[in-house]
């Protein structure tokens, strides 16, 4: 496996694609709200990529038909936003959503609460949450994948979570999923050694229950096999010798989940 490096002046356009992605998902999550459809959403993203000069770059990857995912409740990942979608009291939604700027692509996920959430819900978005920036803590030059998947599956398990199992963070670069494969679970040590100029994608998708999920017939969208509710979080992130430097600032554009 040969995992691209990038040179300072791609990971300049990199980060900038990346500020982008981060200023037009929050501006996504900010509308989520009651009565609101996740087809709404999708349309606000495809309108804020056209205002910004990026392109959309989930639309038509593998002939996934939206800007975003939108994984409701119980769904997992993956969801196609519909007009018929609209979300209600309590619902908790993962806003999956990529660009591609110059030919660089950026990858960012939050999941948002929808009014008042159960403490349930709110317990399993915060620590996964807290998942994805452990994994952060371990990604530095030196350190391996499996650092990463150990450091989020162990903080997870505690609390009676599952990481899913068939999804993976990724390198990313001219195209969205490049090496190395991110694992949210493994052994520390294992897998594929990090090394400074590697740009990845790190993901958490946590269950509050079993690991297992379902695909419905449209092909794309999962969801939980036992019903439980699922949350996902995600940064791209770029290795450095020291600490990693997070390219999608959508945690400091905004005050709390
Ligand atoms: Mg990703
Ligand atoms: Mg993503």
């Amino acid at each position: 496996m040969s995992v691209p490096l990038k040179n300072p002046a791609e990971i300049e356009i990199i980060r900038r694609a990346c500020r982008i992605q981060s200023e037009i998902l929050n501006a996504v999550c900010s509308a989520v709200a009651i009565g609101v459809s996740t087809g709404e959403l999708d349309e606000l993203a495809e309108k804020l990529c056209r205002a910004r000069n990026v392109r959309p770059a989930f639309k038509n990857y593998h002939g996934f038909p939206a800007a975003i995912c939108a994984s409701v409740n119980d769904e997992v990942v993956h969801s196609i936003p519909s007009a018929k979608k609209i979300l209600k009291n309590g619902d908790i939604i993962a806003i999956d959503f990529g660009v591609v700027l110059d030919g660089w692509n950026a990858d960012s996920c939050r999941t948002v609460g929808v009014g008042e959430i159960s403490a349930e819900a709110k317990n399993l978005m915060e620590r996964t949450k807290e998942s994805l920036y452990r994994g952060i803590e371990k990604a530095v030059a030196g350190n391996s994948t499996g650092d990463i998947g150990h450091a989020i599956e162990s903080f997870v398990k505690q609390f009676g979570y599952s990481p899913v199992r068939e999804t993976v963070g990724h390198g990313i670069g001219r195209k969205l999923h490049e090496d190395p494969e991110v694992p949210n679970w493994g052994k520390a040590g294992s897998g594929v050694k990090l090394a400074e100029g590697m740009v990845i994608c790190i993901e958490p998708i946590v269950n509050a229950g079993g690991a297992e999920i379902l695909t419905e017939k449209d092909k794309w969208t999962t969801r939980t096999m036992d019903g439980n509710l699922s949350a996902h979080f995600e940064h791209q992130i770029l290795i450095r010798e020291g600490a990693a430097e997070i390219l999608t600032p959508w945690d400091e554009l905004v005050d709390s989940l």
